[in-house]
């Protein structure tokens, strides 16, 4: 069977912190020049490189470019000094997911692992990196997966988390990304209903417009992986990988979510 047009599926990738880390939690950062090299080598290779409700809306509207959707999430401080100038010399857009009760705070879901680690925007800075033109998503309010809490509780994480960013950014936040991934039909039926028009998760395979507006995959590119590595990635679309490219696209998002089952035992 021939292979389908480029067009037909979208790229989505997930970063967190631009920076080095080392320990458990080295693959949720992405130094800057690694970041330029992956952007310059994405661009050179074709796709055009925007935030992902952008994305949406051009593949609504018809758009036949090779579309690649950025995304980081959590709201790592670094992003506004790190990732802000890289954006804006490979000209690319991003959404940037803020986990709103976090806010000038600590990713303190991460644990003990890393205590250098994890220092996420305040206010201010976040609204510095909405204006320099970056969408910002919603990523809940304290960063519990949410397929695991009581009704009345994931209506909080999903409607107040959307509300505290609409007014204190006076700009509308359509998308949503789910702690840890995680996410089903009563999760994603929440998060349709307080507003937002598109949610994104793990999924490690490509998006396949049309389908999913809700659960919108995305593949997270690590820090060992090259220009040349991501561009493979995005083009086979993470299945089948060559061995090497799969063992790089398995990154230490598990043991975040480990990490929040445990501190999940603080919060009910
Ligand atoms: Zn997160």
């Amino acid at each position: 069977m021939a292979a389908r047009p480029a067009w037909e599926t979208m790229p989505a990738l997930m970063y967190h912190s631009v920076s080095a880390v080392a320990g458990p939690l080295r693959d949720l950062a992405v130094p800057p020049a690694r970041l330029a090299e992956h952007l310059a080598a994405l661009t050179a290779a074709g796709y055009r490189l925007v935030g992902l409700t952008e994305a949406l809306d051009l593949l609504d509207a018809g758009c036949t470019d090779r579309l690649l959707a950025v995304t980081f999430d959590d709201g790592y401080r670094d992003f506004l000094t790190a990732a802000v100038p890289v954006l804006a010399e490979a000209g690319a857009g991003a959404t940037l997911y803020a986990s709103v009760g976090h806010l000038g705070r600590h990713a303190d879901w991460l644990g003990r692992w890393s205590p250098d680690f994890g220092a996420l925007l305040s206010w201010e800075e976040l609204a510095e990196v909405a204006d320099a033109g970056v969408e910002i998503g919603n990523h809940s309010l304290v960063h519990h997966p949410l397929d695991v809490l009581p009704a009345a509780q994931l209506r909080e994480e999903t409607v107040r988390s959307k509300d505290e960013l609409e007014q204190r950014l006076g700009r509308r936040v359509r998308s949503f990304a789910y702690p840890h991934g995680y996410n089903g039909a009563k999760v994603r039926a929440a998060v349709l209903a307080a507003g937002h028009d598109n949610a994104t998760e793990v999924g490690r395979r490509l998006h396949t417009p049309g389908e999913r507006r809700f659960a919108v995959p995305r593949l997270q590119p690590t820090p060992d992986l090259t220009g040349a590595d991501l561009v493979a990635l995005v083009a086979g679309g993470g299945s089948p990988l060559v061995p090497r490219l799969k063992r790089l696209a398995q990154p230490g998002w598990r043991v975040a979510r480990r990490l929040a089952r445990a501190a999940g035992r603080n919060l009910t």
